[in-house]
């Protein structure tokens, strides 16, 4: 979310004549993208703010000015610049395109502050500034705030209302994406699949959203408009080579016309994100997340029926408030048994302005929640060691981002699921040359067969070169025409 917003910052900014610099030195103003999500990650900002600090003090000919943007300064507003003497610039996740007019007052030496929240601001028409140009993937927006008010969670205060960016501006952008050689997208939100466009209103003819068995929102139930599943539709028709990943939606906006969508179209990725946060039914409720465990069981086993192969991945906290050992042991069991590719592990950290600070009590000593978060990091370690296991002899779609993190002799990528992959450096080996060149580059899908695995990456051995309608195509073949997705 922050590379996006400072992609749209970026934007704005070029579009008013400033430019970037990567050295401190040079900047006339630094600014900070922030997140006020958990305490760890406001206190990243105040380390970075210190530092900061120590450099204003010791520029003796042009002063360096300070900016706080996002979530954090949503959140502390005004009293940013008060505690803080050394910050000049203070605004929210609305307010960048009043960044020119706020960085103009602060070159008067005035302070600058913008933390108005908006109903409408999606920043559609601005086009993002990609921050690493080389990278073969893309984050594109289509939706900012939250409605949805868990009791634990900050995001609807600093990001407020859910509002959703016309479906014409987010295909024109993904358009320009892929005439620029971009071969993976990922759309992006609080709350993607409560995706609604209403800006026309020949959208405003839908019928209410339907959601999956046993679920519940806490606001009134919404009309019309074009949703989520015809967003992707239209989205996956850009480019078939193309893959289409989502983040981060909510459990209870997956009907069955979107999980259907998912099992035909090849580009779009089999893998879901489905943030369960506990594994309790009443640690659920606490958390106002609409479901119980058992409803969210069936519907994990409701997309293992549609989309067989799919890969899931979840966010889980630890040490919510009157989390009892029992109680967490259930979100251990879940882990277990839901069988995850990946997992986001936090302990809780309360934050003002939530239900969950109005109501409840942050009860769960700190030592015990570092220990919950550790159990429940080595039950996933567990399960997804075995899981990666079963890749072992089976070939993978994998679009190659670069070199491996670890040693040079090694390229990496991911296959469908989003699960690592890391295979050696090597040509395509002669007996399945048939491109022009057999060298494999950041951009390539390439068939990758898997002899190896640990809990974090899938291990193999390069095949040949492919794309995704080839690749499908040849496991049809292979497999009979029972899971084959649509090849467009
Ligand atoms: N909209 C997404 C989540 C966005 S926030 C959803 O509902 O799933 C990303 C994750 O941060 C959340 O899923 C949650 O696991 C975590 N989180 C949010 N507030 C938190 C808090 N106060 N303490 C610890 N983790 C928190
Ligand atoms: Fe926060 Fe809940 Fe909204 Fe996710 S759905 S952003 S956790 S309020």
């Amino acid at each position: 979310m922050n590379v996006s917003d400072t992609e749209v910052v970026w934007s704005i900014l070029k579009s008013a004549g400033f430019e970037n610099t990567n050295s401190i030195s040079e900047a006339d103003i630094v600014l900070i993208v922030t997140c006020a999500i958990r305490e760890n990650a406001e206190n990243k900002i105040w380390e970075r703010l210190t530092y900061l600090k120590g450099r204003k003090r010791a520029r003796t000919k042009r002063p360096l000015k300070i900016g706080i943007l996002g979530c954090m300064a949503e959140r502390l507003k005004h009293s940013l610049i008060e505690k803080e003497k050394a910050v000049d610039l203070v605004a929210g996740p609305d307010s960048y395109r009043d960044l020119p007019r706020l960085l103009a007052l602060t070159e008067n030496n005035q302070t600058a502050v913008n933390v108005l929240l908006s109903l409408d601001e999606t920043y559609a028409d601005v086009v993002p500034v990609r921050l690493n140009e080389d990278s073969v993937s893309a984050f594109v927006s289509i939706m900012r705030g939250c409605d949805n008010m868990c009791t634990y969670c900050i995001v609807p205060f600093t990001r407020g209302r859910e509002r959703s960016r016309p479906i014409d501006s987010i295909v024109k952008e993904i358009q320009k994406l892929s005439d620029e050689g971009v071969k993976e997208i990922t759309l992006l939100g609080q709350n993607v699949n409560s995706y609604r466009d209403t800006s026309q209103e020949s959208f405003s003819l839908g019928n209410e959203t339907k959601m999956a068995k046993g679920f519940k929102t806490v606001y009134k139930t919404k009309k019309g408009g074009l949703r989520f599943a015809d967003l992707l539709d239209k989205v996956s028709l850009i480019d078939p080579d193309m893959r289409i990943r989502f983040t981060s939606p909510h459990p209870k906006d997956f009907p069955d016309e979107m999980l259907q969508l998912i099992s035909e179209r090849s580009n779009i990725c089999s893998h879901l994100h489905l943030p369960a946060q506990s594994g309790n039914s009443k640690v659920l409720e606490r958390m106002r997340r609409g479901y119980t465990r058992e409803s969210y069981l069936e519907l994990v086993n409701h997309v293992y029926d549609i989309i067989p192969d799919v890969a899931l991945s979840s966010d889980f906290i630890c040490g919510f408030c009157g989390e009892t050992e029992e109680e967490f042991q259930d979100t251990l069991t879940l882990i277990r048994e839901v069988k995850y590719s990946s997992t986001f592990l936090f302990a809780y950290s309360m934050r003002e302005k939530t239900t969950a600070h109005r109501r409840y009590k942050d009860d769960v000593p700190s030592e015990i929640k570092l220990r919950r978060l550790s159990e429940m990091n080595q039950a996933f370690r567990e399960v997804v060691a075995e899981k990666n296991e079963t890749f072992h002899g089976k070939v993978q779609l994998v679009l190659v981002e670069g070199r491996s993190k670890r040693s040079d002799k090694f390229l990496a990528g991911r296959n469908d699921g989003n699960v690592k992959v890391i295979f050696p450096s090597i040509d395509i080996p002669v007996e399945f040359q048939s491109k022009t060149t057999s060298v494999i580059k950041p951009g390539d899908y390439v068939s990758v067969k898997i002899t190896g695995s640990s809990s974090q990456v899938l291990k193999g051995e390069p095949l040949y070169h492919s794309s995704i309608p080839d690749f499908n195509k040849n496991l049809c073949e292979q497999m009979g025409l029972n899971h084959c997705k649509l090849s467009l």
